[in-house]
């Protein structure tokens, strides 16, 4: 896999407006939020896409999800609620091919009809 845009960020060779961070994941806020809360959870390893997810990593992805279920109690959108999300490939508008998860949140979002 070719290194992408999050290999730099969590090489701190780029900035990012990090949020949460252990062992293994990293969390920074999305550069073109759609919400007032949009945080990306990034696993440190490299995995592209969701296709490329292992079954021994299954503990990792829980882990994305636990974190995600942390910042938003530290973002104080807990309570009103919130969306997580991975996109995959083209149809899924994947942009980044790192795996990330979404955490939107903060506002009434849309729903996946578009109301
Ligand atoms: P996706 O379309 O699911 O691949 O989402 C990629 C996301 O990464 C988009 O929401 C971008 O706004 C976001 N993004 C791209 N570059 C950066 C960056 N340097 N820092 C923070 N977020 C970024």
């Amino acid at each position: 896999m070719s290194e992408t845009i999050f290999s730099k960020i969590i090489k701190r060779e780029i900035p990012a407006d990090i949020v949460y961070e252990d062992d293994d994941l990293l969390a920074f806020r999305d550069i073109n939020p759609l919400a007032p809360v949009h945080v990306l959870v990034i696993p440190k390893v490299e995995i592209a896409t969701v296709n490329d997810i292992q079954p021994e990593q299954a503990e990792l992805i829980g882990k994305m999800v636990l974190a995600a279920q942390h910042i938003a109690k530290q973002e104080g959108i807990d309570e009103d609620g919130y969306r997580v999300a991975i996109n995959c490939n083209q149809h899924g508008c994947q942009e980044v091919f790192h795996l990330h998860l979404h955490l939107m949140g903060g506002k009434q979002l849309r729903n996946l009809a578009g109301h």
